[in-house]
């Protein structure tokens, strides 16, 4: 019997932060969610949130070795509350996300917060920290641009289309060709797709994202790609970890067979490559469950909730 979720996986990780470029900065957790932030002129943008206030002030702290600007933009890639349930530490002037974002956080906030607890409770370090969901104060459609000021250039802010969830976007710094891309690219960490489009995502999403022209990636999770070619390696590795689920899934479900083959199928095609990668365990229920319904015509993914999570769980991975 597997541990449920991340529920077991309780040991530190080390924290590194990188300067990746002129006033650019990220944070990265040997697998846990990465952060970042860009410096503009007189003030910072910072990436992500992380899941409480506490452990958001340790990123800052890091963060105030290198720089004391006012934080005025915290940008939030997408919904889920190990990204964005930490942001009243930051003090930001504004919380930008995408229009969807803050339609999903107020169809789903709730019920994500309590799932995403009980799935990965070291993330949410002092969860009676938190002061309640976290409301964007700045939405937008389809492009957002901040011009950072002092010969540093913009900071584009672009929605790719469906994929990780119905509103992820990238930071994009085309100056320095630095991005910034949320869950939509993982560098050696699996992915998760409970809360999916697949098929968008593994093609037309993640071609918008690899025609960026990034030299440097930071992904949701995992290391930093800090060349052109390790930006290709992490979008291919994307790419090929939802092209295999649609594959093994979708030749299941075509032939009238069960969630649990599609899972054995599934969890079978990808182990010998991304079984040893952070919570690729933790994520295939939820992953084959979401697709199971996506290719049954089911458009937008059915909310978790803790109750639920406990039921994919206890159907699949035992
Ligand atoms: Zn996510």
């Amino acid at each position: 019997m597997k541990t449920f979720a991340s529920s077991g996986d309780l040991a530190e990780k080390a924290q590194k932060l990188e300067v990746i470029g002129d006033g650019v900065y990220a944070l990265t957790a040997e697998g846990d969610p990465n952060v970042g932030a860009i410096e503009g002129e007189d003030f910072l943008v910072c990436f992500e949130a992380m899941a409480t206030p506490v452990a958001a002030r340790g990123w800052l702290e890091r963060l105030r070795e290198h720089t004391d600007k006012p934080i005025r933009y915290l940008v939030l890639s997408h919904y889920h509350a190990v990204r964005v349930l930490g942001a009243s530490a930051f003090d930001a002037e504004m919380i930008v996300a995408h229009d969807n974002t803050r339609a999903l956080i107020a169809e789903r906030g709730r019920e994500d917060w309590e799932s995403e607890l009980a799935r990965m409770p070291r993330l949410f370090r002092d969860p009676a920290s938190i002061p309640g969901l976290t409301w964007p104060t700045v939405t937008f459609s389809d492009r957002l641009t901040i011009h950072l000021g002092a010969g540093r250039g913009e900071l584009i802010l672009a929605y790719c289309g469906r994929g990780h969830t119905e509103g992820d976007i990238v930071a994009w710094l085309p100056g320095q060709k630095i991005l910034f891309t949320g869950d939509l690219v993982e560098a050696q960490a699996a992915l998760y797709t409970g809360d999916a489009f697949h098929q968008d995502w593994a093609t037309g999403t993640l071609d918008n994202v690899a025609a960026l022209g990034a030299e440097s990636l930071i992904g949701g999770r995992g290391a930093v790609a800090h060349s052109a070619q390790a930006v290709t390696a992490a979008i291919g590795q994307t790419r090929d970890f939802l092209d295999t689920m649609l594959a093994r899934v979708g030749a299941v479900h075509e032939a009238g067979g069960t969630l649990k083959d599609a899972f054995a199928s599934a969890h079978a095609a990808l182990e010998p490559r991304y079984g040893r990668w952070p919570i690729f365990e933790h994520c295939m229920p939820f992953n084959v469950s979401r697709l199971w319904d996506e290719l049954a015509g089911i458009d937008r993914p059915v909310i978790w909730t803790a109750e639920r999570d406990r039921q994919v769980w206890d159907q699949l991975q035992d």
